[in-house]
C-alpha cells in the first residue's frame, strides 16, 4: 500500500535521472528501503546484492559505523563552513592534505566539488584559465575518446561521448573532439595489445596535428571506460597517450571518478598505470555514496601557473557546497576504512569476481569477460564468432536488469547487451559467488527469449 502510493508520487513528481519519462510512468519505481554491507532490501521486503555500488559508488559498502558518526558529529559540531573569504574547517583541510600525500606524483593541490559532473566542467575551467595565464588563449580545443564518459554538465556533457548525453542537447561542441576507443574486444586493428596502442597513439597525434599542435589544450581520459561499457584498455594505452600529450604540451587529464578509491586495486588506478596526469578527478568512492562530493586534484605546475596568472585576482570559480565539511568528514572516514583492509579485501574480492566471471566463458552468450579489480564487464553475443550483439528487441537495459532483480542481483544492464558489475570492497565470497551464480541464471533464461533464440 505505502509502495503504491510511492510508485504514484513518483509518477507524478520525481524526474529520475537519465530515464526515458514515458518509460518511467510506465515501469513505475522500484523503491529501496535499507542496506546493509553489500545487500540492500526494497519496499516489497526483497534482499538484493547490489554488485553495482548503487551507481558504482558505495565502495566501503552500506551502513558502515564509523561513517554515520563521523558524519553526526561533524553536523552537530559544525555543519557548514564556507571556504569563501579565507575560511575554512578542519575536515575539508585533513582531507585535501590526506589525499595530496595519497595522490600520484605532485598532484597537490584538491578542489572539492559536489560530484563528478562539476569536477569535469571544473578542470574545463581551469584548463581554459591556465592556457590565458601562459599567454596562450587560442589553446582552446579539447579531445576525449569515444565511448567515454566524463558527466552531463553543459560543458562535460560534450566530452561524453555517449549520444544520449548530445542528441536534443546541441552537443558536442565545435571545440570537443574524439579519438577513437581502445575497446578490444571490437577493435577494428584487432585484440593485439600493442596494435591497439599503436593505432590510439596514431590518431591521437593526427587529431592533435589537424586540429593545429598549438590550439589543443587538454587530452581527457577515463583508465577504463565506465558508462561506455566498461572498456579496459591494454596496459601501455594510458601511459602511451600521456607521452603524446607531453610530446605536444597538451594537458593530460585522468577522469578517475569511478576508477578512484579502490575500485580497480589501489587507491587512484593512475598510480598503476605509472603516470602522473597534469589535472585529476574523482567522486563517488570518495565518499562512498554516503553524501555528495567530488574532487579535482591539480599538479604543483598546473597551480603555480593558474597562481601566477590571477596574481592577486580572485580566480572566479566555486560553489557555495565546494569543500562541505560533513562530506569530508565522510572522505576522512571512508578513507581511512579503505586503508584499515577494504583495499585488500577489495584485490581479494576482485581476483574471485574476475576467476568467477570468466568461468561464464563457457556459456554460450558470452563472447567476452574483462575488468582490472572490482569493475568488471560480460558482454553477450549470440555469435561468439562473428560477436553479434544481442538484438536489440531483447531490451537488456530493462529485461535483462529486471530478470537479474528477480533473482536478488543487481547489475548495470548497458542497452548494448553488456552486464557491468562493481561491487562494494566489503564483500564476503560467498557474496561474489553468488553474484556469479545468479548472473549464469540469467544468462540461461535470456537463452529461452525467443529474439534470442531466433538469432542463435
Ligand atoms: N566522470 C566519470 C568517469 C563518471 O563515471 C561519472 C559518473 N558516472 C562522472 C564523471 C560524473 O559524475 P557525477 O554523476 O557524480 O556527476
Amino acid at each position: 500500500m505505502l509502495t503504491n502510493s510511492l510508485v504514484e508520487l513518483d509518477r507524478q513528481h520525481l524526474i529520475h535521472p537519465v530515464s526515458s519519462f514515458q518509460d518511467h510512468e510506465a515501469r513505475g519505481v522500484r523503491v529501496l528501503t535499507s542496506a546493509k554491507g553489500a545487500r540492500v532490501t526494497d519496499a516489497e521486503g526483497r534482499e538484493l546484492i547490489d554488485g553495482f555500488a548503487g551507481l558504482w559508488c558505495v565502495n566501503a559498502g552500506y551502513g558502515q559505523e564509523t561513517v554515520i558518526e563521523a558524519a553526526t558529529e561533524q553536523m552537530r559540531r559544525l555543519p557548514y563552513a564556507t571556504g569563501y573569504f579565507d575560511l575554512g574547517a578542519e575536515a575539508p583541510i585533513k582531507l585535501a592534505a590526506a589525499l595530496a600525500e595519497r595522490a600520484p606524483g605532485d598532484l597537490n593541490h584538491v578542489y572539492f566539488t559536489l560530484g563528478g559532473s562539476d569536477a569535469v566542467d571544473s578542470t574545463i575551467r581551469f584548463v581554459r584559465y591556465y592556457w590565458h595565464a601562459k599567454g596562450q588563449p587560442e589553446r582552446d580545443q579539447f579531445i576525449s575518446v569515444e565511448n567515454g564518459y566524463h558527466g552531463s554538465s553543459s560543458l562535460g556533457a560534450g566530452l561524453t561521448a555517449l549520444s544520449a548525453f548530445h542528441d536534443g542537447f546541441g552537443l558536442p561542441y565545435p571545440w570537443q573532439h574524439k579519438i577513437s576507443s581502445h575497446y578490444v574486444y571490437r577493435n577494428p586493428v584487432g585484440t593485439d595489445p600493442q596494435a591497439i596502442i599503436d593505432a590510439s597513439v596514431a590518431e591521437l597525434r593526427a587529431k592533435i596535428e589537424a586540429i593545429g599542435a598549438d590550439k589543443v589544450a587538454a587530452f581527457y581520459v577515463e583508465p577504463i571506460q565506465g558508462s561506455g561499457g566498461v572498456l579496459v584498455p591494454p596496459r601501455g594505452w594510458i601511459k602511451a597517450m600521456r607521452d603524446v600529450c607531453t610530446e605536444y604540451g597538451v594537458l593530460f587529464i585522468a577522469d578517475e571518478v569511478i576508477t578512484g578509491f579502490g575500485r580497480t586495486g589501489p587507491l587512484f588506478a593512475c598510480s598503476e598505470e605509472g603516470i602522473v596526469p597534469d589535472l585529476m578527478t574523482a567522486a563517488k568512492g570518495l565518499t562512498s555514496g554516503y553524501v555528495p562530493m567530488g574532487a579535482v586534484f591539480m599538479s604543483d605546475h598546473v597551480y603555480q601557473t593558474l597562481s601566477d596568472g590571477a596574481g592577486a585576482k580572485a580566480i572566479g570559480h566555486g560553489f557555495t557546497y565546494s569543500g562541505h565539511p560533513v562530506s569530508a568528514a565522510v572522505g576522512l572516514e571512508v578513507l581511512a576504512l579503505y586503508e584499515g583492509g577494504l583495499l585488500e579485501n577489495g584485490e581479494k574480492m576482485g581476483a574471485r569476481l574476475m576467476a568467477g566471471l570468466n568461468g561464464l566463458m563457457d556459456h554460450p552468450l558470452v563472447g567476452d569477460v574483462r575488468g582490472r579489480g572490482m569493475l568488471a564487464a560480460v558482454e553477450l553475443v549470440t555469435d561468439k564468432e562473428a560477436k553479434t550483439p544481442l538484438p536489440a528487441s531483447v531490451q537488456p537495459a530493462t529485461r535483462l536488469f529486471d530478470r537479474a532483480w528477480e533473482h536478488g542481483l543487481i547489475v548495470r544492464s548497458f542497452a548494448q547487451g553488456i552486464f557491468g558489475y562493481a561491487p562494494p570492497l566489503c564483500c564476503t565470497e560467498e557474496e561474489i559467488d553468488q553474484i556469479v551464480e545468479r548472473t549464469r541464471k540469467v544468462l540461461d533464461l535470456t537463452l529461452d527469449d525467443p529474439e534470442v533464440r531466433e538469432a542463435l
